[in-house]
């Protein structure tokens, strides 16, 4: 008989735990407490404009082919490079600077500001890259029996590169290039986990080895959200059922066994193993209620700031944006919100995404859909969001300033999520979009496992647990997180 799996959660991480455990001759279901799977890579549409919800592109793609690969199967989308990756526009009346992935022409837009900019560069990427090189298989790409065991994995890295384990991004960034402008640009992946520059840890410029000289970003046709179409009908090939509109809430159990799930309505699910592909902190709290992880001690963990993000679908064409767009102050470091507990969100800097360029599906003829991610405070630092829609207008007047346009006479359609949405859709703790951050204590071993401590039938994966934040860490954990449940390494096959 079929060994039987049940995974709580959507996302991209639980499809694709899924998608490996299927193809391994498990029987798996999984359990959405919304009506639409995808978590936080997710989709809205209205009146013929599409908006990707979160993610709107993705590096590292050789995680998604050996995906791919593990499982017998095509990629069920289509991706491409983006080059120019994106666009930077600098405080109200500044320049705006196109992103190139070539050192050389980036170094003209830097020509100004950064006369010795491609020696910098250059120096800055060699040693970025070996920092990736040296570190992705012993910590990013493998399981931890152990701390020490980690431990012992991370003194087999260089030692040369253990200066950036006690500076932060920012500050490895400005030793190697002396304006504002280039500083503040080339430190702007850090907040892709969650953090400022200032406060995410020097190891994490690596990201930006990621970005210009390594596999890039990519897009997806047709939008991100085809990412989760595409795996959902391989799940439906391998015969996994996907149950909506469920959300896990209790648990049964026979010593440190788990028996059974139940949903809000006291239905029980019955299985060999469980996989929960939620945030783990969340699940360990409030519904195993594993004293371990009460509110208190939760409140301990570094969480990401809040993201506001906004759908606009604009019945006009915009000149003078790109599918990818930074629209940042002089002294945007100061105003993250995060560090103060009460701020007002006055001058946010924000990210414009507009599909509608590359997609024509997104927008009706003539129209284009535009979403904005406004870092904020989440919900620890700022409780109250009723002035929502004052801080929207506000990021939208000052999008109109930068474009030279007004955009208002032109919305037809106006959606937005306030970190009490994000918490409240996918139950994110305190409505911290990317869950926990990288902190140095919150990577590798010192990470939520992906292995219950109590249950020994349980098990982790997404962006909760290790490697952390991201959709091709989300592929990677969905390998780690198999190889616990089927017991034994799987060999990842890259070209
Ligand atoms: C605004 C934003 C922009 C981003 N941009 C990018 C980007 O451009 N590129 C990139 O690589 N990453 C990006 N990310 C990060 C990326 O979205 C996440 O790291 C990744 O999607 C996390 O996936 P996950 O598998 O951990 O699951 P999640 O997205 O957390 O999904 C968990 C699922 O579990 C469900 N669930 C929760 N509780 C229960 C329960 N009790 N019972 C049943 N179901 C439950 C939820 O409804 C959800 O479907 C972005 C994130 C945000 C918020």
């Amino acid at each position: 008989m079929k060994k039987t799996v049940l995974i709580i959660g959507s996302s991209l991480a639980g499809i694709a735990t899924a998608l490996r455990l299927s193809k391994r001759g498990y029987q798996v279901t999984m359990i959405e407490k919304n009506g639409t799977p995808g978590g936080r890579l997710n989709r809205i549409s209205r009146d013929g404009f599409i908006f990707d919800v979160g993610p709107t592109f993705f590096s590292m793609s050789y995680e998604f082919e050996e995906l791919a690969k593990d499982c017998a199967i095509q990629l069920p989308f289509k991706y491409y490079p983006v080059n120019p990756l994106y666009q930077v526009s600098y405080g109200k009346g500044g320049r705006t600077y196109t992103i190139h992935r070539d050192i050389c022409a980036l170094a003209k837009e830097f020509s100004q500001e950064e006369p010795d900019f491609e020696t910098q560069m250059q120096r800055y990427l060699a040693k970025t890259g070996k920092l990736f090189h040296d570190s992705l298989d012993i910590v990013v790409r493998q399981n931890f029996s152990s701390k020490l065991h980690y431990l012992q994995e991370l003194s087999k890295i260089n030692k040369r590169h253990l200066p950036l384990l006690f500076s932060s991004v920012q500050q490895v960034v400005n030793n190697h290039f002396s304006s504002d402008e280039v500083r503040n640009i080339i430190s702007l992946p850090a907040y892709f986990l969650g953090n400022t520059p200032a406060k995410t840890n020097g190891v994490y410029s690596l990201l930006s080895y990621t970005e210009f000289l390594h596999d890039g970003y990519h897009n997806v046709e047709g939008g991100m959200y085809q990412i989760v179409q595409g795996l959902m009908q391989e799940l439906k090939k391998s015969g996994v059922e996907t149950i909506f509109d469920t959300e896990i809430t209790g648990v049964e159990r026979i010593g440190n066994k788990l028996t059974a799930l139940t949903d809000q309505n006291g239905k029980r699910y019955v299985a060999d193993q469980f996989v929960v592909n939620c945030d783990s902190l969340l699940f360990r709290s409030r519904v195993l209620q594993q004293k371990k992880y009460t509110e208190k001690n939760l409140q301990k963990y570094d969480w990401s700031m809040g993201m506001l993000t906004i759908y606009i679908g604009l019945e006009c064409k915009l000149d003078h944006v790109a599918l990818h767009n930074y629209y940042i102050g002089h002294n945007h470091q100061d105003q993250i919100g995060r560090q103060s507990p009460d701020r007002q969100i006055d001058k946010p800097y924000f990210y414009v995404n507009v599909p509608s360029l590359y997609n024509p599906n997104c927008a009706p003829e003539g129209c284009e859909s535009l979403m904005f991610v406004v870092p904020v405070p989440n919900l620890l630092l700022k409780k109250e969001w009723q002035d929502q829609e004052r801080i929207v207008n506000d990021v939208l007047r000052e999008f109109s300033e930068r474009i030279g346009l007004d955009i208002f006479p032109f919305i037809r359609v106006k959606e937005y999520y306030t970190p009490e949405n994000w918490r409240d859709l996918y139950n994110l703790y305190s409505g911290a979009a990317l869950g926990i951050t990288h902190s140095m204590s919150q990577t590798g071993a010192f990470r939520p496992a992906n292995i219950d401590d109590e249950y020994n039938n349980l098990y982790y994966t997404g962006a909760s647990t290790v490697p952390g934040i991201g959709l091709p860490m989300a592929i990677i954990s969905s390998r780690l997180t198999t190889e616990r449940v089927i017991g034994e390494k799987i060999t990842a096959q890259y070209d």
